[in-house]
């Protein structure tokens, strides 16, 4: 990858963009001014303890980002925030994807938003599926399909619905290879005991590492997805991101999350260990032919009979998984997300007794 040129990948009217600039970037420092720049309400919201919104939230979430790169040992320069990490697939498709020219490659099966931000985008999507058996990347036909009109190669490890890690030596040999970009979406990293490579992001000058504060963290109402990659790359997201993409509620309750760390970790292990109870009670259930090693916090399992009926028995029982059996590779496959102790109980006591009645039958 030594001649990576990252303009020479930028679409064409993004590189000539003159961003919006907002009130709020030019003058943030001064808190003691008055503020007569913005448009805003200076009397305030008609309720008290909403006060303080009544001003636009800082753009480019300085605060956070500084909790955020503590936490991740990445430099605050090297961070984007997005509304969720959807905002981010969509960002890379806008900077990078000329529609009805470029393609991009993803790894069925695999998470749904790629190809559906793809299809939004009028970019072509390219399939190659992982392999059969273990669900890693098929690396000899990846060269095949790629030319360079291959802008977004998108891998998820671990990977969702799958539950596994991709081999961290084909991530690495694939980005090194790869002359457009490659996004890694990290969003189960913390429950796998694969480390992230947001340590190596100054290795991998074509790499975006997606992650999020919907999974491990428990914030999935507050929005917030993150992007690791080089300085460069964050400053074009930044130009092309709506100015004021997450609200203030958000950063400030994300950065009150951020300082309880004890918790964090705390939740993270009990998930990991539900993980294991779930997966071994999972596998003793005669119905169950199979579940899949997991880095995730949730199982990918395979049932014996059609799992669209215990996704329907499960429903009746007031219990929502996921049935994943019209996707590829995944045939009479439940994706289930590890739930708490008592949950998770629940659960296994259900498909027991199912399977018991399916069994007689
Ligand atoms: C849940 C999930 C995300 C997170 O999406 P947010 O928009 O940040 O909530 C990203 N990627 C994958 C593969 C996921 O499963």
């Amino acid at each position: 990858m030594n001649k990576f040129n990252l303009n020479s990948l930028i679409r064409e009217n993004i590189l000539n963009l003159v961003p919006y600039i907002s009130a709020r970037t030019e003058h943030q420092k001064e808190k003691k001014s008055i503020f007569l720049d913005a448009n805003e309400n200076s009397f305030g919201a008609p309720l008290s303890f909403l006060n303080s919104y009544n001003r636009y939230p800082d753009p480019l979430q300085k605060e956070l980002k500084k909790k955020i790169s503590d936490f991740k040992n990445v430099s605050p320069s090297q961070i984007f925030l997005g509304n969720g990490s959807d905002e981010i697939i969509d960002l890379v498709y806008r900077i990078f994807s000329r529609p009805e020219v470029d393609h991009v490659i993803i790894f069925p099966p695999t998470y749904g938003m790629y190809e559906v931000s793809g299809k939004i985008h009028g970019v072509d999507v390219i399939k190659i599926f992982l392999t059969k058996e273990n669900y890693q990347l098929n690396l000899d036909k990846i060269e095949k399909f790629v030319n360079p009109n291959s802008k977004i190669l998108f891998i998820c490890s671990p990977n969702n619905p799958t539950g596994n890690d991709i081999k961290r030596e084909d991530i690495e040999n694939i980005t090194k290879k790869f002359t457009g970009i490659v996004v890694l979406d990290e969003a189960y990293i913390d429950f796998s005991k694969q480390k992230s490579l947001s340590m190596e992001i100054e290795k991998f000058p074509n790499l975006i590492i997606i992650q999020t504060l919907s999974k491990s963290w428990g914030l999935a109402g507050l929005r917030i997805g993150i992007a690791i990659a080089s300085e460069a790359i964050i400053q074009w997201m930044n130009k092309v991101k709506h100015p004021y993409n997450i609200s203030m509620v958000s950063q400030k309750m994300a950065i009150k999350a951020l300082e309880n760390r004890d918790l964090f970790f705390f939740h993270l292990k009990n998930i990991i260990l539900e993980r294991e109870y779930l997966q071994k009670s999972l596998k003793k259930i005669p119905i169950i032919q199979k579940v899949y090693p997991s880095s995730a916090n949730f199982l990918l399992a395979k049932i014996n009979f059609s799992s669209k009926n215990l996704y329907q028995y499960l429903m009746k029982k007031k219990i929502v998984v996921r049935d994943r059996s019209k996707i590829i590779l995944c045939d009479n496959c439940l994706r289930i997300t590890v739930g708490t102790h008592e949950e998770n109980e629940y659960l296994i006591d259900q498909i027991q007794k199912y399977s018991i009645q399916k069994i007689k039958m």
